[in-house]
């Protein structure tokens, strides 16, 4: 598993903002198997409680309301932050950009400002490749301009200047992972994406695998891509969450400030996903060419080298095949979700 050739964090736990939505929980459960003492912070709105071991500390609460911000953090003494705790669709975020600056922005200022109270020393943040925007040319460097094209994007990159003035102001350690296509399950598919709606490419076609659907619709067929379908670069969660890990031990050893795009450097276009589901599912997956979905680039592939390089980081799980295995896994043993776990 990834993280496991890693020593445990040996000083106080990490509290995990937004530790049962998906990749948050899948960050908790691969720092529990390092030995790395976790408690969580949720307020359910998106995330499952089934998606947590037990044994982790679970506390309910929202990152608006302060003062269940302060009892939480007198109840874990946290040293550490993971902040996964966020809206995430880019098109709520076009039809409620309110919404998204009051949580996401203001939200992340209620935690970091609960995070000085408290003492936290380090503070590892879930960003976006969408704080990039249009790619002037990729793949995509942690130096491109961030220029975001939706509410979403800008709300993270807000974000990110809320974790920066206090990394300057009071000397907090933070750690901003801009990640691309995060996809896959938990290796035997115990754990995975549900999303209410879904919307994402990769649960959505194996959904039409299982029947559950009639057809994926393929959002553009005339982008500038090989193929006409726009092009991502998907990294598996257990990857994701194995990056946090190496984050967290860096701000731990005294790195002050990282900014790292967390992505395989290889991107598959959308018929590619749908071609590699058939072969690995074995059903036919009927697909339709629909309009182009507005904000979406043709193409977003990390430059991966700095990961590599500063979190000595490299992807297990991460190729199409092995993405696709673990979440039809996950999809075959729970069809509706954490609804029938
Ligand atoms: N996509 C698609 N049909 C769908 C959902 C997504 O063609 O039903 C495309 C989408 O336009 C994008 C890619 O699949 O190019 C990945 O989309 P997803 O929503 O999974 O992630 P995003 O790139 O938006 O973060």
């Amino acid at each position: 598993m990834p993280g496991e050739s890693l020593t445990p964090i040996p000083q106080g736990p990490v509290l995990v903002t937004g530790g049962a939505g998906y990749v948050g929980s899948h960050a908790v459960r691969v720092l529990h198997a390092a030995g790395v003492p976790v408690a969580v912070l949720d307020n359910l709105s998106e995330g499952h409680r089934d998606a947590l071991p037990r044994e982790v500390p679970f506390f309910e609460g929202d990152l608006l309301e302060p003062e269940r911000l302060t009892e939480v953090m007198e109840a874990v003494r946290p040293r550490s932050i993971l902040h996964f705790a966020a809206l995430c669709y880019v098109g709520d975020s076009v039809r409620e950009p309110e919404r998204y600056h009051r949580v996401n922005v203001g939200g992340t200022r209620n935690l970091v400002e609960a995070a000085r109270v408290a003492g936290v020393q380090e503070f590892v943040f879930s960003s976006t490749c969408a704080t990039y925007g249009v790619p002037e040319a990729l793949p995509l460097g942690e130096d491109h301009p961030q220029r975001p094209i939706s509410p979403y994007g800008q709300t993270k990159l807000d974000a990110e200047g809320v974790l920066e003035e206090a990394a300057r102001g009071w000397g907090l350690r933070i750690a901003r992972l801009r990640y691309f296509n995060a996809a896959g399950a938990a290796p035997g598919g115990a754990h995975g994406e549900d999303h209410q709606p879904e919307t994402h490419l990769i649960p959505l076609v194996l959904q039409v695998a299982l029947g559950q659907r009639e057809r994926i619709l393929v959002f553009g067929a005339d982008h500038a891509t090989r193929d006409g379908t726009c092009e991502r670069d998907y990294v598996h969660v257990d990857d994701l969450a194995d990056a946090h890990l190496r984050a967290l031990h860096l701000l731990q050893g005294g790195t002050a400030d990282i900014a790292c795009n967390l992505g395989t450097g290889t991107g598959h276009t959308v018929r590619e996903v749908i071609e590699a589901a058939r072969f690995v599912t074995g059903h036919a997956i009927p697909s339709e060419d629909a309009p182009a979905r507005e904000g979406d680039p043709a193409g977003l592939v990390a430059d991966g080298r700095r990961a590599r390089s500063l979190l000595g980081w490299s992807p297990r799980r991460s190729s199409l095949e092995q993405i696709l295995e673990d979440a039809w896994a996950w999809h075959q043993a729970h069809p509706s979700g954490y609804g029938e776990a």
